[in-house]
Order: structure tokens, then sequence, then C-alpha cells
């Protein structure tokens, strides 16, 4: 490996935070915590139920501790024992708390012997929020149902008792049945041969926090596409995404090149159906991904390459709250766009990096202030709050003021020193910041004052002198809108036949937020915007027609709404209807039409905008 890290490794001894209270978890890790769960669970599709036992092996930090405090989530609790060294299991008392709509119920299991395992037998609900249940209706083939977790960001809790806080790590081991035909994955290794009955282990032997733990299971066919990467989808789309993914090896070798080893073993990807919530989902060698990105041009892999850069910041090295969740998503973004750059090279990681800038720019003077710093001060934020465009793209941008001023050599040396120093850790951002001064700031004096570094981890806003790449073609597109909107360009003039995805995002994006309907217009007659196969495209097209008054785009939008319930690319739909009271009342309708397909996440999204759209309304 090139630039093996010469940084004073280790001079600075941190007391990591795995001791820290968490707001979002009720464990009390200065009292125990988890080292390893084991779980035996059964895949039941009939009563959308997984159900079974967990086993949590127990690191007493206080001797004198008498409860144990786990989180749960709409759990059914049949049993809590405590199990011995030679297997023997006695009854616990326990008490499962009212539940607390954002919490869950704080499970209490009063041991005063503290023992070293327990085992809880439990059953989920088949509405829990981390869990999507489908019909085969819901599924591409349409033969089996399919099941799959979502844990990020608290909600493991509601498919297992555990301690759901990012600070504690733990290795786990699976037994789990299901039907005869249906392949389980896990966020653990798999084995792309592995027969098709209806019994599966998994061991996951690198400690990972809960929201990391995750399980799949339905009608699913496997393609490798590399010596250590396979692609996993329904049948019928296993084929295409093996296509679009056909790269990932060659990612893998370009991200050990830049920050070391990737050392999870496998990495492999499972492109779910469209109902998945998010993007992708860094699961430990089992990416979840949504198919939305399979357009067949590969102009959209660059969220493999985020969630294969999580396997250095974010599950390698982990943020220890939700407060301090902009190191595993700014560092991974940034990580992400060097990845792009190696691959499909500069034009390409610097249009979406200017895509992201651009967003950004124009909402976060909008945001309240502690929602604009990267650290925000730790006072009621919701886990899944903390997971803002300025996490991402305010802290890649940060990375990026680093890398120019300190230069590639001296940058991609010091963040592979991070890497390697915290591995396997949970870390706050003040750990980050104190192992950043002598390794980076204080090492190459004269590059970045300590107070620049303050004001872009604790101020608010972008820093003025922040760097923003060029793009000739980005300044092109900028022209060519101009003159449309001017109407000194006609929509059949645009240079719009080689335009990539990226190029047709920000073409749109800069848009006036509420463009003049017979620009629209034009512009569908003449590039077919409506019915874009493009989710990307799509979205930010259906969401200019709806500000426009352009009725005959609703059937349209309607459908992508229906089929797709990825939040990022339905929801500024939702918003964009709830604007107008025809709008409201045509986004209700679609929303009963969709809900079933909608993942547990979206449906509580899309209910919360139109409610608060109905409240304003005065309805
Ligand atoms: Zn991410």
């Amino acid at each position: 490996m090139r630039l093996l890290s010469a940084l004073a490794l280790g001079a600075l001894v941190l007391p990591l935070a795995a001791r820290a209270r968490d707001p979002r978890s009720y464990a009390q890790p200065d009292q125990v915590v988890v080292t390893h769960l084991d779980l035996g669970l059964q895949v039941d599709f009939a009563r959308r139920q997984l159900r079974g036992q967990a086993t949590l092996t127990l690191d007493w930090k206080n001797p004198k501790a008498t409860d144990l405090v786990l989180d749960t989530r709409d759990l059914k609790i049949a049993r809590v024992e405590a199990v011995d060294a030679n297997g023997a299991t006695r009854a616990l008392r326990y008490a499962l708390a009212p539940a607390d709509k954002q919490l869950g119920s704080k499970l209490t299991i009063q041991t005063p012997r503290r023992p070293h395992e327990i085992r809880i037998a439990y059953a989920t609900s088949p509405r829990a929020s981390g869990l999507q249940w489908l019909a085969p209706a819901q599924t591409a083939d349409k033969k089996q149902p399919f099941m799959f977790s979502q844990s990020e960001s608290i909600q493991a809790r509601s498919w297992v008792p555990l301690q759901d806080s990012p600070a504690i790590r733990f290795t786990y081991a699976a037994r789990v049945t299901a039907p005869r035909g249906v392949r389980v994955l896990m966020s653990a290794p798999n084995d792309p041969k592995h027969p098709l009955d209806g019994r599966f282990r998994f061991d996951q032997t690198h400690p990972i926090p809960s929201y990391l733990l995750a399980i799949a299971a339905g009608d699913i066919d496997v393609r490798e596409t590399g010596p250590r990467s396979a692609v996993y989808a329904e049948p019928s789309v296993v084929g295409k995404a093996a296509h679009e993914f056909e790269d990932t090896e060659k990612m893998i070798a370009t991200a050990e090149k830049l920050y070391g080893p990737y050392r999870w073993g496998r990495y492999d990807l499972l492109v779910l159906p469209p109902s998945f919530p998010f993007g992708g989902m860094e699961n430990p060698n089992m990416t979840f991904a949504t198919p939305t990105v399979l357009v067949g041009d590969k102009s959209l892999v660059s969220v493999v390459a985020h969630e294969l850069a999580h396997s250095w910041s974010g599950n390698l090295v982990t943020a220890a709250s939700w407060r301090d969740i902009w190191l595993n998503e700014g560092i991974t973004t940034y990580v992400q766009g060097r990845i792009t750059e190696a691959l499909y090279g500069k034009r390409q990681a610097d249009e979406e990096t200017l895509l992201a800038i651009r967003a950004l720019q124009k909402k976060i003077g909008s945001m309240p202030a502690n929602a604009q710093r990267l650290a925000p001060e730790p006072r009621a934020i919701d886990a899944d709050d903390a997971l803002s465009d300025v996490a991402y793209d305010k802290g890649s941008w940060f990375l990026r003021t680093l890398e120019q001023r300190f230069g590639r050599r001296d940058f991609d040396a010091y963040l592979e020193s991070y890497f390697d120093h915290f591995a396997w850790h949970s870390i706050t951002t003040e750990q980050m910041l104190a192992f950043m001064k002598p390794n980076l700031i204080d090492k190459y004096p004269g590059k970045m004052r300590w107070d620049e570094v303050k004001d872009w981890v604790y101020g608010t806003g972008i820093p003025a002198d922040a760097p923003i790449p060029d793009s000739p073609r980005f300044d092109a597109i900028d022209k060519e809108r101009t003159a449309f909107l001017a109407g000194t360009l006609p929509a059949t003039a645009l240079d719009a036949k080689g335009w990539n995805t990226q190029e047709w995002m920000y073409f749109l994006d800069r848009l006036p937020d509420v463009p003049p309907l017979a620009k629209l217009q034009q512009l569908d007659a003449a590039w077919h915007l409506t019915g874009t196969p493009n989710a990307e495209i799509g979205m930010r097209w259906y969401v200019h027609a709806i500000a426009a008054g352009d009725k005959a785009a609703w059937p349209a939008a309607a459908e992508h709404m229906t089929r797709i319930g990825r939040l990022y690319l339905t929801l500024p739909l939702y918003a964009a209807f709830t604007r107008t009271p025809d709008g409201l009342a045509y986004a209700e309708q679609v929303y009963a039409r969709a809900k079933a397909g909608y993942h547990p996440l979206t449906q509580h999204a899309v209910e919360a905008l139109i409610a608060k759209a109905k409240q304003k309304g005065g309805s």
C-alpha cells in the first residue's frame, strides 16, 4: 500500500465514547455493554413476523448493577431468562414500559446476579417500523412474498431487543429458517452458492453497531460480479443489476488503493423492490440498494461507490451518536467522489459534486441555525433528522477543502491513518478533531488555521472561501437555460441530445421554482420528459410540472409516486402537490392507492407531510 502512514499514531490515547449516554437509546452502557448477539429466528410471511430468540452476551461495567435496560419497539416479549456457563436457564423478571413515540418501549430486566448471558424469546409486530413485508404482487416477479429490514437510524429495536445505539458494537451469529425456495441474506458474509433449503446461518465476526443489523428474504437470485462480489436481486432484475454494477470489483480495488485494505471479506449488493425507502444502505458485507439506479448506463452507480465507501467511514470508524453522523456521511460522500473520479473521470465526479453544492447553497440559509452545523449542539435532534444534506454535502465539502489546502498526497495519508487509528471504534466529532489537530493541522503548519476548522464544524452556513469545482459543461447548460427562459433559444434547439443524467438534473434543478407553464410544455414536447424511466430526472421534472400547474403531467407523476417508495424521489412530489388545495386532494388519492406498497418510514413521512399541509390550509 502506498504512503503508509508515518503519522504519530497512538500519540493521542483517547477515551472511546462507548460509555457516553445516547439520547436516542434507553441503554446504559456505563452499567453493561452487549458484546455479542446470537439470533435464532423464523421468517413467517403469513403472519408478517420474525419470531424466535435473541441471546445477548454481556460485559458488566458496574459490579453492583442490578438491571439490564434494552431498547424495543412493538416487540411481543414471551420470556426472559439468564443462561449460565453450562447452558442452564433461569427465568428473570422484567418490565416493558409504555411506548414512547420516538424511542419505543424501554425493557428493564432484573439482573441482580449479573449473568454472562441472557436470552429473550420474542416476536415482531406486522407493523415493525424497521421491517417491510411485501405481498407477491408488490415484487417484480410477483411469485413469492419478500421482506427486508432498514435499521438505521433507530429501527433495529423493532426487530431485535438490544442496546440500540451506534456507540455500542457487538459481533453476531444468526440461525434463520424460512420456507424452502426462499433465500435469506444478512449483513454478514453470505455464500452465493447456499442451497435454498430453508436453513441459513450467519456469522458477523467484526463488531458492528446495531443500525448495521440487516436481514432480507424472498425470491432472490444471484450473479457473481467478481472474486469477492456478487449482485442479488429478484430473478427478473438480477441480470440488469449485474450489468449496471459490473464495476464493483474495480471500485473495491480503487478504494483499497486510496485508504487501505477492505477488511470485511466479501462485498455483495442486494437490489430491493422499488419500495426501499433509501438510495442505498451500507449493511456490512451486503449493501441494500434501490432499483431506481438501474438506468442502463451506469450514470447512477455512485450509490455503490457511496455504500462501499462506508466500509471505511461508518462501518469501520463509526459516529458514536446521531449528532456526529456527519463523520459517517460527510467522509463517505468525499470518498465516494474520489472513487467516482478514479473510475469514471473528473467530469463525472465534479458534476456530482456541483449538483450537491448548488442544492445545499440553495437551502442551507433557510434551515434552523443548529441544523446548519456539521456537529449540532446536542439538544433535541431526532435521529432521522440528523441525516440531512448538511451531514453529507457540507461534510464532504469540508473534506474537499482540507484536500485542497494540504494536497492530495498528504491528505490521503492522513485519512488512511484516521481509518487505521479508529478502526472498529465508535467516535465523537471531538475525538476526530483531537486526532486531526496534531496529525494534520499542526503537522503541516500554515495550510489551515484551527479556527477555520472549528468554523466548518461548529459554524452555520458555508465558509466564503469553500472551493467550488469548475464545470464547463454545467456553465454551458446555465447559458442554454437562461436563453431558453428568455425566449431566445427554442426548446428544440437545446443541445440536450448528449446530456447525461447529471446534466439533465442540473438543467432542471436550476429552473425557477415555479416555471412558466408554456415553457414546460415546450420542453416536454421537445424532450418527452413526462413518463421518463429515469427517476432522478422524473422527480425533478414532475416537481416543476406540478408547481407550474401542468395538470397533463399529473397521471404520470402519480404513476412515479406509486411505483417508487424511495423517499428522496417521491416525497418532493407530494410536497409539490400539497401547495394547492386541488393538488392536496389529488396527493391524498395517490397516497391511498400507493400506501400499501410503501415502507413504514415512507408512510410515516408522507402522512406527516399531508397532515401539515392540511393544518396550514385550515381544513
Ligand atoms: Zn451514506
